[in-house]
């Protein structure tokens, strides 16, 4: 055996600290109660943030949701309608379908009117993608001369807008599309899976029109091509209103 044994020996304690022992003094009492009260709130306070880095967690995001879908997805087939069912479509999309310039936004009055939202945001479908599967509440308001929006009679949603000469293409309104396709299905824990809304709205490469009508603070830091009036003329980027 290398290690020696080393003895115990027998501690003996002394009166004083006996006394110690039994009955603290009251300063001590007083520090021991505080030290408690302030464990006590800092776990609270510790319980709080805890809590809210957990439910920040849950709804990633909020400020930048386009970068949560990476690399971008695109749907083949996506369905849509008014809250009652009374209008529906199907937009099969082609091979070709021009995904960069399809999604867009229009913040002008009648817009907003017509939706009840701080902006309009629609997509653009080809004729041959299209197809009306229900017009049974089908009705049309034009806001302006040449073109007219369609919304359903019996609900009120707003589903699209139309150039009267031009019908190759029909804007669809994005929130009229479904949400298994705008969002995503959900799983078990009910988070959505495989939406595709970054790809539908496009607000990289998408351009928004009337930025003149942008909102301070609220609409004005989304992202994408502004023009000041309609979808032709001065080209800005939102961050920069007050110095164009
Ligand atoms: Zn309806
Ligand atoms: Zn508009």
């Amino acid at each position: 055996m290398s290690k020696k044994e080393i003895p115990h020996k027998p501690v003996q304690e002394s009166s004083t600290r006996r006394r110690f022992i039994t009955f603290p003094p009251l300063w001590l009492l007083l520090a021991s109660i505080i030290c408690v009260l302030g464990l006590v709130f800092s776990v609270t306070d510790f319980k709080d943030t805890l809590s809210s880095l957990v439910s920040h967690l849950e709804s990633p995001v909020h400020d930048h949701p386009t970068t949560q879908i990476k690399p971008m997805s695109y749907p083949k087939t996506i369905t849509g309608g008014c809250n009652c069912g009374g209008i529906r479509y199907q937009i099969d999309f082609a091979e070709d379908h021009d995904w960069k310039s399809a999604g867009h936004a229009c913040s002008c009055t009648a817009c907003r009117k017509q939706t009840g939202s701080l902006a309009l945001y629609l997509h653009s479908a080809q004729k041959s993608e299209l197809t009306w599967t229900s017009k049974s509440t089908w009705a049309e308001f034009s806001s302006a001369p040449g073109s007219f929006r369609v919304f359903c009679k019996a609900c009120g949603s707003s589903i699209a807008w139309q150039d009267r000469e031009d019908d190759s293409e029909t804007g669809i309104t994005i929130g009229s599309i479904d949400e298994e396709f705008l969002v995503g299905k959900r799983d078990a824990d009910d988070k959505p899976v495989g939406g595709f809304g970054a790809a539908l709205v496009n607000l990289d490469g998408g351009e928004h029109y009337y930025g003149r009508n942008a909102i301070e603070g609220v609409t004005d830091k989304s992202r994408g091509i502004w023009y000041w009036k309609g979808g032709v003329g001065v080209q800005f980027q939102a961050c920069n209103f007050s110095s164009t």
